[in-house]
């Protein structure tokens, strides 16, 4: 498994799994173990998605070293304020049953985010957790976060694939040294993507499917991509995507499959965060 490093030298293996919308039952486990089985070290969970206690008992009882894998989670927004963004860190630690998190997200561009990036700083430096960074924020949210931080975010984790590719936010990334992490990555289902007929020609040429082109596309992006699945096949499949390259031509093929087509939340709506 390729790792990037951060631009705090924390290491992160390229490709996790997600497990938003995963229920907190056996499903779970059967996903997890079926993850670890096929090399997969790095899972990204949240407060939001009620599942911490499950993906934590899971880890506990793989037979992998705690320093092999990456675990991440998110603040959710409910919460405001230096204190409760470290309570909320604390719970979240202890569901996930660990004694460091590898990584923690500010979720969403909500209410007091330069506060609560300041009790993340803290828990930085405190050793609890080896990197801090943001989701869904934009242009302007990161500007207005760095007016404060004393730390640079190592990723923002955005909605990416190839109908809402994020060009002008992955180029400032970039500029910032902020990777670029892409979630809902094969369009979370709510678009054609996966039968799109230019990512079908290229998945038949290199004997792949068109959700292995799309991880392809990610990584070669440089971005950090956490398909979900709780399906064995697929999630074999989905980390089967380093002995393959995309070339030159399939990179500008896809890149031409852009339509800025959102298929969730816009983090610019107010309302949405309120
Ligand atoms: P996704 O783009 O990973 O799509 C998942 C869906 O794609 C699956 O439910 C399945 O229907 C399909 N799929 C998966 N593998 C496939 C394969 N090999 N072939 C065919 N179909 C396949 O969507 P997602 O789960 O929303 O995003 C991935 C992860 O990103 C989440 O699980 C979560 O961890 C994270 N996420 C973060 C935010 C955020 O606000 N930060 C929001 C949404 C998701």
């Amino acid at each position: 498994m390729e790792k990037i490093t951060l631009n705090n030298g924390v290491k992160i293996p390229q490709l996790g799994l997600g497990v938003f919308k995963v229920a907190d039952d056996q499903t779970l486990t059967d996903s997890i173990n079926a993850a670890l089985a096929a090399g997969y070290r790095h899972f990204d969970t949240a407060k939001i998605y009620h599942n911490e206690d499950g993906v934590g008992t899971a880890l506990a009882n793989a037979d992998v070293k705690r320093e092999e894998l990456f675990v991440t989670s998110k603040l959710w927004d409910n919460v405001t304020t230096y204190d409760e963004t470290k309570r909320a860190f604390e719970a979240s630690l202890k569901r996930l049953k660990l004694d460091y998190l590898d990584m923690y997200l500010i979720h969403w561009p909500s209410a007091g985010y330069n506060e609560k990036w300041r009790a993340m700083e803290d828990l930085y430096h405190d050793g609890l957790i080896k990197a801090i960074g943001v989701s869904n924020f934009e242009a302007n949210h990161l500007e207005k976060l760095l007016t404060t931080a004393k730390v640079v975010p190592v990723v923002d984790q955005i909605e990416t694939h190839p109908y809402f590719q994020q060009t002008a936010l992955h180029a400032l990334l970039h500029d910032l040294d902020i990777r670029h992490e892409a979630w809902g990555p094969l369009g979370q289902g709510k678009s054609d993507v996966l039968t799109n007929p230019v990512l079908a020609e290229i998945a038949a040429a290199h004997h792949k499917s068109t959700a292995q082109v799309i991880l392809r596309w990610h990584l070669q992006r440089g971005e950090i991509v956490i398909p979900k699945s709780i399906h064995q096949k697929r999630i074999e499949q989905n980390i089967d995507v380093f002995d393959f390259k995309l070339t030159a031509a399939d990179m500008l093929a896809i890149a031409g499959l852009n339509k800025d087509q959102r298929g969730s939340s816009d983090p610019q709506d107010e309302a949405w965060l309120a």
